[in-house]
């Protein structure tokens, strides 16, 4: 598919940003360029319509660059999107779970009306390192008892082996590094 190479070669690495010895992957060339940001949602819109048959589904999207596909990705599925915040960023009554990142650790939380008992929603970011993030999502949808169809990102760093950590939950990513 001509879309993934475009996606690639919008995809930059810088070592050691924001610690030592971490290879960051920059995925903003991806959204100053309309055709690689297209070919990116049609994509996760795709496998989302051939793999996963019901209607009812919200998008749920990581802080903060699940929040630059996931709003495009709702749209196009015609559901609604939500947010997965750090903590103290939402008003309301709120749940929220403790997690461990690829550098450091943080909290993850949601509105406790974002998403109703039920409601199957999909859970999307930009990337997959170490799954802690993803997983603390899947965490509060389990609070919220809501049931997760699946977790799309734009780039999964396979070697860091964070779609063992989402099991049974299944990963679609667009681009695999080692
Ligand atoms: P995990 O929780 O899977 O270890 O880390 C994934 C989270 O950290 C995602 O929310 C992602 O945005 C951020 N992250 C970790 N490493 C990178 C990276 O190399 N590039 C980008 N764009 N985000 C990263």
């Amino acid at each position: 598919d001509c879309r993934l190479k475009l996606i690639e070669s919008r995809v930059r690495a810088f070592p050691d940003f924001p610690k030592k010895g971490i290879l960051f992957r920059d995925i903003c060339p991806i959204l100053k360029d309309p055709e690689a940001l297209l070919a990116v949602t049609s994509l996760f819109e795709e496998y989302v319509k051939d793999k996963f048959q019901q209607v009812d589904l919200v998008v749920a999207g990581l802080d903060a660059r699940g929040f630059l596909f996931g709003p495009l990705l709702a749209q196009r599925l015609g559901v609604g999107f939500v947010l997965v915040r750090k903590k103290g960023k939402l008003p309301g009554a709120t749940v929220s779970v403790a997690y461990d990142l690829e550098y450091g650790k943080a909290e993850a939380e949601i509105q406790a009306d974002a998403v109703s008992p039920g409601q199957k929603v999909i859970l999307i970011d930009d990337l997959l390192a170490t799954g802690g993030t993803l997983f603390a999502a899947c965490a509060l949808m389990r609070q919220l008892k809501a049931e997760v169809l699946g977790c799309l990102v734009a780039v999964e760093l396979k070697d860091l082996n964070g779609a063992d950590k989402l099991k049974p939950h299944s990963v679609y990513s667009l681009l695999q590094y080692e």
